[in-house]
């Protein structure tokens, strides 16, 4: 980076600290098993972002045993979405705590739904946050599902058995997918191919930032 590169990047990140117009901001969205935590975990370290995984912030609910969590619970057990009016204002409130804390964010599983994509976009006019990258992971349908299982022996999440798993798949093509649609519509995508070596990913990732 040459001397007026590193003179507007120092200016930048310490403006975007009373200033999110600076923060990268980003959805990272892609189907259960694509590999969305691991990469999201590393684009928060380069990117120096919060990341907002409403899966986790659910599962640490559950844990809790927050009304949300108990409230949560039976949903995510059977592989189905939680209502959207719980997640929209979920997710609202991490928002506005963001923005006032001036960080940049990184949206991971959220939004799900057609309803969830609209509700974002208006809750992204009312913060006047203009700039969202939305990066978009795929791999094919086999390799997911080895995935999920694979995962589920490893880490025992409760909702990574076989019919669990074909039921979020489900529930993706049926309720999700829809939301990569309005995107294409809406805003530019940046899209990722989600099959091979995690590394190779992220710098893919990486290159459609710039
Ligand atoms: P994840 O860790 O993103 O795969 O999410 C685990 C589970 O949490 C999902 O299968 C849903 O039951 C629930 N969940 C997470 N994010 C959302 C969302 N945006 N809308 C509705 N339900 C969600």
């Amino acid at each position: 980076m040459g001397h007026t590169g590193l003179c507007i990047r120092i200016f930048a990140e310490n403006f975007s600290i009373h200033n999110s117009q600076f923060n990268m901001n980003l959805i990272l969205f892609g189907p259960p098993g694509v590999g969305k935590g691991t990469q999201a975990e590393r684009l928060r370290d380069h990117y120096h972002l919060h990341h907002i995984s409403t899966g986790d912030i659910l599962r640490a609910a559950v844990k809790a045993g927050t009304p949300l969590g108990l409230e949560a619970k039976k949903y995510m057990d059977s592989g189905g979405l939680v209502p959207d009016e719980v997640i929209i204002g979920l997710v609202r409130e991490v928002l506005l705590r963001d923005q006032a804390e001036g960080k940049g964010f990184l949206l991971d599983g959220f939004p799900r739904t057609v309803a969830q994509a609209e509700a974002l976009e208006k809750i992204f006019s009312e913060l006047a946050i203009p700039d969202v990258h939305i990066v978009s992971l795929d791999a094919p349908e086999d390799e997911l599902v080895t995935r999920l299982v694979k995962r589920g022996l490893e880490s025992g999440r409760s909702d990574d058995t076989e019919e669990t798993i074909r039921r979020r798949l489900e529930v993706y093509h049926d309720q999700t997918s829809p939301v990569q649609e309005y995107y294409n519509k809406y805003r530019s995508v940046h899209s990722v191919d989600g099959l091979g070596d995690i590394d190779e990913i992220t710098r893919r990732i990486h290159r459609t930032l710039g």
